[in-house]
Formats: structure tokens, C-alpha cells, sequence
């Protein structure tokens, strides 16, 4: 049984294991697999969790994350266990965030030590925001902070329109200073503190301690920094000379029986662990890349670079979800063929069952918000954005196929000459 949770209360809530949340097809677990990877044995025990406690699917998140869903009060305990038994528990006791890094699924060597590091030092900083995210290695909009590598053993540390340089080895040190004076903020995010606040660590003993004076300078300065991402698309590729075999869920879902094909072909083709991607997929670093059978894993997960599933977000809606009324999952998989030429061009769909958009919060080029069994129309917005069209799927798929050589502006004009089905309700 699922316990009731106002929409307020979950904000910023991460939840865990000990802790699920509450959602409309029962409690969400989220696994927060250190540093994005699961050992052959974890990714074993991840699949028996889903499938005894939970309800046989497996959410992958945009933070290389895990999540269980359908689990219920009498569950969670035994889900916890299991995957405490296999270093995949909860980290933190206090509401804070279970896993404070993001790395690239290629990350190796110095940036998965420098992560953990941080980890370390993120769990000694009491009170941190849940969602607080520093990415490592990488540069991310969305990050609180993000580590950048610079050449000769220094780091640049953004945080929001400012970059601090500090030496390697005190970069966990310096990221800590930078936490506490967040936290001080009582700010949720950290694109929303005031420069000012964080002024004062430019002083610090670990940023002061590191060599030449600290750097502070626009953002702008650093623009090229930006570049360093490194998600592989999906497919076969190599990364300094290592096969690499990327692969996306579709709608960042899959089932266990798909997950554990995987692990089976992971131990064929000689791969020791699965890496998560903030991509909602998983990578694989294989040593014998010559049994890979693209075409057998093209069933359960994407394969292909231009798969347009890729450009469209969706969430679990209905039924699995009780504030869903529509099938968002069944419903976007349609969408993303019709979608397929503009997702070609860069842009960007997303299906979701209400408006409190889980799968995808900001704005995508179409949105689609499930209400009362049809869907409100939002272009270039966000889920909770008001829109000026409703109709149902059959009618905005037919409209989204004109949308190529009208524009999605044009195709979605509520005044379009539909026949009348697409009358917004009284
Ligand atoms: S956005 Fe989707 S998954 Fe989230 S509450 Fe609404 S229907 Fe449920």
C-alpha cells in the first residue's frame, strides 16, 4: 500500500532505499550505484530486487541512477538488505543526496578517484540540498557545481557564472569549503546563490593552500571547458582505442528480463561491469566485442545514433501511474516514429502523464501533458506551462506529420483546420 504524499512534500526529495517515495504505482526506490557503475554481481542482485520487490521494470534516470517502482511498505526492508548485501545501499541517513557526482560512463583513473574523493567529503557536509549534483570531469547545466580538469595537475571548479582554479589534490578539499558555503545559503540550488555568498572561500585555507592566487573570472572565459562531456551514443564504438558497446533504454525504462539478458551478454562478450549513462543507458567495455549481435539487442534497448526515441522524454504515466491518464510510454513510442525528421534536426518531444512532468521538468520543442485522457499541446515549453490546444493522440500525431514542412508553431495552431476534434474542452 502506498502511503499519500503531498506534491509538496516531494520536492527535492531523493529517495533511497531505506526512504522510497511514494508515488501512483506504489514506492520508488532509487539505487545509487557508487560512481554510475554496477559490478556483473550488483547488476545480479539490482535484477532479483526488481523482480521479487518491485514490479519488474527498472527505471534508468538522467543522474546514472536506478530506480525500482511498484514496491510496497513490506518490501522495502527486504529490497534494502539485498542490495546493502552488495554495496549498493543507502549512503547517507540524513535527507541529504545518496550520490553528490556525475561522471562520464567513460570516466577512468584520476576523475573516477577525484569523484570519489568528493563523495567522501559531500557526506561530511551536513544538510546539503538532496538534488545537490557536482559533476566530475564534465561540464553540466544542471550541476550545483562542475570539476574541469586543466592542464598540469590543477582543476577549474564552476559554480553558477564563476570558476575558481585550484591544484588536484586540494579540489575535494576546495568542493567542501564550496558546499558549506552553499549550504549556509539555505538555498536549494546553486544557480540561484548570490555570488557574493561564495566570495568568501576564495579565502579558504584548501583554495588559498593551492599554488598561484585563485582565478575568479566569468564564466565565459572557460567556455571551451564545456566541451569535455563524453556520453557515447548508442552502438559500437572505441574510446582511446577500448571497444565500447553503448546502448539507451527506451524512455529511460526497461524490464528485468531485458536487463538480465544483458548481464548475460556483458559476460559473454567479456565485459566486467555496466557503467550508467546520464543518457538513461548503459556502456559496456567489452574484450571480446566480436560476439556482440547488435541486431538481438535492438529488441529491448536502442542501438542506433539516429533512433528518434532518443529526442523524445516520457514518463510511466498510466496505468502504472495513478496521476497518468493517458498510456504516456505506449503513446510516445508512436510520437517518436512521426517525430523522426524533426529529431533529426536537433529538436526535442516530450509525453508526459500530467503536469508535474517527471521525466523531463524544463521545456522541449513539443510538449504533450496528459489531461483527462487527451493531451494539452505546449511548443517550446514545459509541462506545467499553459497551452492552447487539447486533443487526443491520434489528432496530434496527425498534426505532428504536418509539422515537418509547417513548422511545429503552424501545425499546432489551435485555429488549424481539424475537422473539430480538436476543440480545447469548455
Ligand atoms: S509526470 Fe507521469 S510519472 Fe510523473 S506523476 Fe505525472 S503521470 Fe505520474
Amino acid at each position: 500500500m502506498s502511503r499519500a504524499l503531498p506534491d509538496t512534500a516531494r520536492r527535492g526529495w531523493c529517495p533511497g532505499l531505506s526512504r522510497p517515495m511514494p508515488t501512483g504505482d506504489g514506492l520508488l526506490a532509487r539505487i545509487h550505484p557508487p560512481l554510475g557503475v554496477l559490478s556483473l554481481t550488483q547488476a545480479r542482485a539490482v535484477a532479483e530486487g526488481a523482480r521479487r520487490y518491485g514490479n519488474g521494470h527498472l527505471d534508468l534516470t538522467a543522474r546514472a541512477n536506478l530506480q525500482i517502482r511498484g514496491v510496497t511498505e513490506a518490501t522495502t526492508a527486504p529490497l534494502a538488505a539485498l542490495l546493502d548485501h552488495v554495496g549498493l545501499g543507502d549512503t547517507r541517513r540524513d535527507g541529504g543526496p545518496q550520490r553528490l557526482t556525475l561522471t562520464s560512463p567513460l570516466a577512468e583513473g584520476d576523475i573516477s578517484a577525484l569523484a570519489k574523493a568528493i563523495e567522501d567529503v559531500g557526506r561530511g557536509v551536513p544538510g546539503l540540498p538532496p538534488k545537490t549534483l557536482v559533476s566530475v570531469g564534465m561540464a553540466m547545466d544542471e550541476a550545483d557545481l562542475s570539476v574541469l580538469p586543466l592542464v598540469a595537475g590543477r582543476v577549474a571548479i564552476v559554480a553558477g557564472t564563476f570558476v575558481w582554479q585550484c591544484g588536484s589534490s586540494d579540489t575535494p578539499a576546495s568542493i567542501g569549503t564550496l558546499l558549506a558555503a552553499f549550504v549556509a545559503t539555505g538555498q536549494r540550488r546553486m544557480r540561484d546563490v548570490n555570488p557574493d555568498a561564495l566570495r568568501h572561500c576564495e579565502r579558504s585555507e584548501a583554495i588559498q593552500g593551492s599554488g598561484p592566487p585563485p582565478n575568479v573570472a566569468p564564466l565565459d572565459c572557460f567556455a571551451p571547458l564545456a566541451m569535455t562531456v563524453e556520453v557515447p551514443a548508442p552502438g559500437l564504438s572505441t574510446h582511446d582505442g577500448q571497444p565500447i558497446l553503448a546502448l539507451d533504454a527506451p524512455f529511460g525504462r526497461c524490464t528485468v528480463n531485458a536487463f538480465e539478458r544483458l548481464i548475460a551478454v556483458a559476460e559473454d562478450i567479456g565485459a566486467a561491469e555496466i557503467r550508467l549513462s546520464p543518457s538513461r543507458g548503459m556502456v559496456l567495455l567489452p574484450s571480446r566485442p566480436e560476439k556482440i549481435r547488435l541486431p538481438d539487442l535492438a529488441a529491448n534497448f536502442i542501438v542506433a545514433a539516429d533512433d528518434p526515441r532518443r529526442a523524445v522524454a516520457a514518463c510511466t504515466g498510466a496505468p502504472a501511474c495513478a496521476s497518468g491518464s493517458t498510456p504516456t510510454l505506449l503513446d510516445a513510442a508512436r510520437l517518436a516514429e512521426t517525430f523522426r525528421p524533426l529529431a533529426a534536426r536537433g529538436l526535442s518531444a516530450h509525453v508526459s502523464g500530467c503536469a508535474k512532468g517527471c521525466a523531463k521538468p524544463g521545456p522541449a520543442d513539443l510538449t504533450l501533458v496528459g489531461h483527462e485522457g487527451a493531451y494539452a499541446i505546449i511548443v517550446g515549453g514545459a509541462p506545467g506551462d499553459s497551452h492552447q490546444l487539447q486533443v487526443p493522440i491520434e489528432a496530434a500525431l496527425e498534426r505532428l506529420g504536418r509539422a515537418a514542412t509547417l513548422g511545429l508553431a503552424a501545425a499546432f495552431a489551435s485555429a488549424t483546420n481539424d475537422g473539430g476534434r480538436n476543440r480545447r474542452p469548455a
